[in-house]
């Protein structure tokens, strides 16, 4: 790693408050709103991010709802590309492309605009967290249905020992901090 790089691994994680027991009992929940509420750690996450993909001709980040669209905001600003949110079910108002994903219990539904992603899309998938890698899995078969050529998956935080990373290969996987 890069002296740069770890300057921005030791900081931003000293903005990450580990929460045991949310939302339910045996889950240790890595809460980054502590991040997004300095100045200077939003804005090295940003930055590290736009760095990465500044001169990969990236067209649109796609975000998973609800902390990806606040990183994958902000990265498409920086990178004069497009935004694409993904949602649950229900949630978006025009017609959409639909993918079930597997849940601890049972199966959830994440959607998308139908027009939201054209065979041209050179894209970033973009989420604050992999953990078991079901729900950014879903996302990127639902954007390569529509003809979208994934460059990278990016996370702030990935969780190695769930090895969620797996589930998305082959494609890229970027992470900034792994515990
Ligand atoms: P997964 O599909 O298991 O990779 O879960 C990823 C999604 O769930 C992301 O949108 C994360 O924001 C959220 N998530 C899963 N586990 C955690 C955790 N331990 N702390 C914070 N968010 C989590």
């Amino acid at each position: 790693m890069q002296n740069k790089e770890k300057k921005v691994v030791e900081y931003v994680k000293s903005f990450i408050r580990e929460v045991p027991d949310f939302p339910k009992k045996g889950i240790l929940f890595y809460d980054i709103t502590p991040v997004l509420g300095d100045p200077k750690g939003f804005s090295m996450l940003i930055k590290h991010f736009k760095e990465r993909y500044v001169n990969k001709k990236i067209t649109k980040v796609v975000g998973i709802e609800s902390r990806g669209f606040i990183f994958g905001g902000a990265l498409a600003d920086s990178l004069s590309a497009g935004f694409v949110p993904v949602r649950k079910r229900g949630k978006l108002p025009y017609k959409t492309v639909q993918k079930e994903y597997s849940l601890e219990y049972g199966t959830d539904v994440l959607e998308m605009h139908e027009d939201a992603i054209t065979k041209d899309d050179r894209i970033i998938l973009c989420d604050d967290l992999i953990a078991t890698g079901g729900t950014a899995q879903a996302v990127a078969e639902l954007i390569e249905q529509q003809g979208g050529k994934i460059i990278e998956c990016a996370f702030v935080i990935e969780l190695n020992f769930l090895k969620g990373r797996n589930k998305l290969l082959p494609r890229e996987v970027h992470s900034i901090l792994q515990y």
